[in-house]
């Protein structure tokens, strides 16, 4: 079977066919760092990082671009976010995106979102930004006004392609227009002219003024993708006016097709306390949870169940009910691969289970068909709590599980649970902690023996009653006491 994936351009399900064969170049637009990222942040990049690792587990050779928006006017008539911000910090603009560009790399990090191959950053690609646009110039796609320059979106006829939106759509042109020095009120900044106290300015052929926010993103994934390149990603709510004006851009600029599939992620909804309806979350409604908030309460393994447990392009909706589902949900596999790992450490060389290969196979079929098919990841996790539940009654059972087995089904829980989906840590990491773990238990049971050995009944009773409360029940046999996990 064939990978299968939504094209928002065209808005229909279709089979993925790269420009190169067993070659992609992804584009996926970055954050706007001038505040710590939020949950919706976390929803956009970790989906695309699931993308990018199945891409990866599935052979392609993949090169991921994702921008930094360090520097831009980023809405039409609104103040720039970074100046905002450093005023109020009391800093300059470039320390301020210092901080939060470390910042968000600092939280996926944390969330186990695997850096992309190239992050570059806005204020770093203005030479590439301004070529650009003298090509749009001189392609008759853009005009100059007073310092300003523009894209002449009636120029473009399939402007608003991906958006369905028509120029023609746009009502009460005068009104819009007052104040504006723009021919049409759908047209969109290039390039702004700095007012006397814009701190971040760079020379032009049209004098001093910084770049607008959308030409970045096509200036970037042109150096490093190509001017056509396979597919671009981002939050469904930049559809509009920004991947639309990137696309506009980059085809009038390259006279090339841009990005061949474009996937979109839906948005992370809190409930409104009022209404009781799902809203965005997001800085301007003040309604969001930072990503360190919300990891001082969850694991990163749970947030990232929690957002996987719904498909990238769907919505989701916060809450702690559903964070404390993804947190059962989670430990669930982590506790069989904990088992596994306990197990695998004592197993002997023959031992039984060896039929348990077939099944993993058809874990390995099944995963693979629900993420071929548009990155299903809800079924993905489905397809190893299935597994776990075979895993868990094949351990529970009388026999003694050879090592082969232990080894094949830890093998799949990394390639599917850890690999892909990045829910399970790294085998060693998770041996390292279970090892360590048993090493605590031995101890305490070898300090009960001795209390035992001194009549302290108190004492031993004491742990063995504390370590069932924890999970670890004891059992004393002629031999010895053994533990385990209940
Ligand atoms: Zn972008």
């Amino acid at each position: 079977m064939t990978l299968q994936l939504f094209n928002v351009l065209g808005r229909e399900k279709q089979p993925f066919t790269p420009i190169i064969d067993g070659r992609v170049g992804m584009y996926v637009c970055g954050p706007t760092v001038y505040e710590h990222s939020h949950l919706g942040h976390a929803k956009t990049y970790v989906s695309f990082d699931v993308v990018a690792r199945y891409l990866r587990w599935r052979g392609y050779e993949l090169l991921y671009v994702q921008n930094i928006t360090d520097v831009g006017h980023l809405r039409e008539n609104e103040e720039d976010r970074v100046l905002v911000r450093a005023a109020q910090l009391n800093a300059k603009p470039m320390q301020v995106v210092e901080t939060y560009t470390r910042s968000y790399f600092e939280d996926m990090d944390a969330l186990g979102v695997m850096r992309p191959d190239i992050s570059p950053r806005a204020s770093g690609h203005v030479p590439e930004q301004i070529e650009m646009i003298e090509t749009l110039l001189a392609n008759g796609n853009a005009y100059v006004a007073d310092g300003n320059v523009y894209f002449d979106v009636r120029s473009d006829e399939d402007y608003g392609k991906l958006s369905n939106r028509r120029v023609e759509e746009q009502q009460d042109e005068s009104r819009e227009l007052i104040g504006s020095d723009k021919l049409h009120p759908a047209d969109f900044a290039l390039w702004k002219r700095a007012e006397p106290e814009h701190i971040l300015r760079w020379n032009s052929p049209w004098g001093e003024g910084f770049p607008g926010w959308h030409i970045e993103c096509s200036a970037m994934a042109k150096k490093y993708l190509g001017a056509n390149f396979d597919i671009h990603g981002g939050g469904i709510d930049n559809i509009y006016p920004h991947n639309e004006n990137e696309i506009a851009q980059s085809e009038c600029a390259n006279h090339a097709a841009f990005a061949n599939y474009w996937m979109l992620t839906g948005s992370l909804n809190v409930l409104d306390p009022d209404e009781g309806i799902p809203v965005k979350m997001s800085k301007s409604l003040g309604n969001y949870i930072t990503i360190k908030d919300a990891l001082k309460n969850w694991k990163p393994q749970t947030l990232r169940y929690f957002i996987l447990t719904s498909h990238y392009s769907s919505p989701v909706v916060y809450g702690e009910e559903a964070l404390a589902s993804a947190k059962a949900g989670c430990e669930r596999l982590m506790n069989a691969r904990q088992l596994v790992l306990r197990q695998l450490n004592s197993a002997p060389a023959g031992g039984a289970g060896n039929g348990f290969l077939e099944r993993l196979d058809k874990a390995q079929t099944d995963f693979r068909a629900v993420m071929d098919d548009d990155f299903n990841s809800p079924r993905g996790i489905a397809v190893l709590q299935d597994l776990t539940r075979d895993v868990n009654s094949l351990l529970n059972s009388a026999a003694e599980i050879g090592i082969d087995t232990l080894a094949a089904i830890n093998a799949t829980y990394q390639a599917l649970g850890g690999d892909v989906l990045g829910l399970l840590g790294d085998e060693a990491a998770d041996a390292g902690d279970s090892q360590r773990e048993a090493a605590l238990i031995e101890l305490l049971v070898e300090m009960r023996a001795q209390a035992r050995a001194q009549r302290d009944y108190a004492r031993s009773d004491q742990i063995r009653d504390q370590l069932l409360a924890l999970g670890i029940s004891l059992e004393d046999r002629a031999d010895g006491t053994l533990w385990k996990l209940v």
